[in-house]
């Protein structure tokens, strides 16, 4: 299957979606585009569906989501991710499956959800380069800064979360949507949007999550153990992140970092960290957050933006952290130990924001 050619890209930008004109959901994708896709895995036996590296609720709710709703027509889907799924994602039916190889490589189809670069797939990526180079890929995400890694790309940053963006899919596919499909992709919505809460909301966002409702998804199922019932461990290791922020700006301008250092004395785990840099961004007063991380390799260190208008987190990210994102929510990766990494970026914050 070498007919496919990774640099023509067929994409849709939000150009071949139309959220203003109150066309039903299963009109919102691009007609051709979506033949497209459906022929790939039409002519797919055995798909890998992967989702990128570090994983939360949108990829992994995803890419079970899809493997739920691909197996009802016959295929058989493997999940997989370089990275384990963090704890509170337990509940998602079929998450005990996750792999983090694609083992002997013997898939017609993969198809990459919730990132735009093969690079963000992490070690699946460095461990089947070649593979992932022939393999027909079906990429489908929702990031701005997304380049596409596939020989089709469906590619939406209009959409809250890459599940709602599988909701059009679905149902402009006509493909059976079940139960446990639904909540995996009701977990997707409700993750990248915190509920419902942020700007990336629309009325699409909350017509998709009706459909999975109406699939019987139970939304308290995904709440009560991302948002309520959290370990006491990730609330002290949250209390460490807040007492030990720092602001620049007049308060604009707020970071914080941890380490090993700080997931031991909390007694913490790495994947408690979610959505630490949005809780400093809800510091009254505050317009751009980071949270810089580094476990494990003392110099590589990990960071997560938010910002308000007019900062574009995904633009920064991009320029200055080999990363990208959404424009209000971003993160990269710098090769440097995290004291420089967060002087390096910090410094560019303060250029931008308090010159
Ligand atoms: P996070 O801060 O990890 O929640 O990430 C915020 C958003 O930016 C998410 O949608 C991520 O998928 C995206 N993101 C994080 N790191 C990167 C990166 N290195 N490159 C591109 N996008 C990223
Ligand atoms: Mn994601
Ligand atoms: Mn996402």
């Amino acid at each position: 299957m070498n007919s496919f050619d990774k640099t023509s890209k067929n994409n849709i930008r939000g150009g071949g979606i139309d959220i203003t004109t109150n066309k039903a959901l299963n009109q919102q994708l691009d007609p051709a585009l979506l033949r497209q896709a459906l022929a790939l895995i039409h002519s797919a036996q055995r798909i890998a569906v992967i989702a990128h590296e570090h994983p939360d609720g949108d990829c992994l709710g995803s890419a079970l989501g899809l493997a739920h709703i691909l197996g009802q027509v016959g295929k058989t889907c493997v999940i997989a991710c370089a990275d384990p799924a963090p704890g509170n994602l337990a509940f998602m039916p079929g998450i005990d499956k996750l792999q983090h190889t694609l083992d002997n490589e013997d898939y017609d189809l993969v198809i990459a959800l919730d990132a735009g670069e093969l690079s963000r797939f992490g070690s699946l990526y460095q461990k089947h380069q070649a593979f992932l180079e022939r393999v027909p890929i079906l990429n489908i995400d929702h990031h701005l800064s997304s380049s596409g890694c596939g020989n089709v790309n469906i590619i939406d940053p209009i959409s809250a979360a890459t599940a709602e963006l599988l909701v059009l899919f679905q149902q402009q596919a006509k493909l059976p949507l079940n139960k446990d499909a639904a909540l995996c992709l009701l977990t997707g919505i409700i993750t990248d949007t915190s509920s419902f809460q942020f700007t990336n909301t629309t009325a699409r966002t909350l017509e998709a999550s009706a459909v999975l409702l109406r699939a019987g998804a139970v939304p308290e199922t995904v709440v009560q153990p991302i948002y309520r019932t959290r370990p006491l461990a990730q609330m002290r290791f949250q209390s460490l992140v807040i007492s030990n922020a720092q602001t620049s700006c007049n308060g604009r301008l707020i970071w914080s970092q941890a380490t090993d250092a700080t997931l031991a004395i909390a007694g913490a785990t790495p994947d408690m960290d979610d959505n630490f840099s949005g809780l400093l961004r809800d510091i009254e007063g505050v317009e751009v957050a980071v949270f810089f991380k580094s476990y494990g390799d003392p110099n590589i260190t990990r960071l997560s933006m938010r910002s308000a208008a007019p900062y574009n987190a995904a633009e920064i990210c991009q320029r200055i952290a080999n990363g990208g994102g959404h424009a209000r929510a971003a993160g990269g990766t710098l090769h440097l130990p995290i004291d420089a990494a967060t002087k390096l970026v910090i410094t560019e914050l303060e250029r931008i924001m308090c010159t």
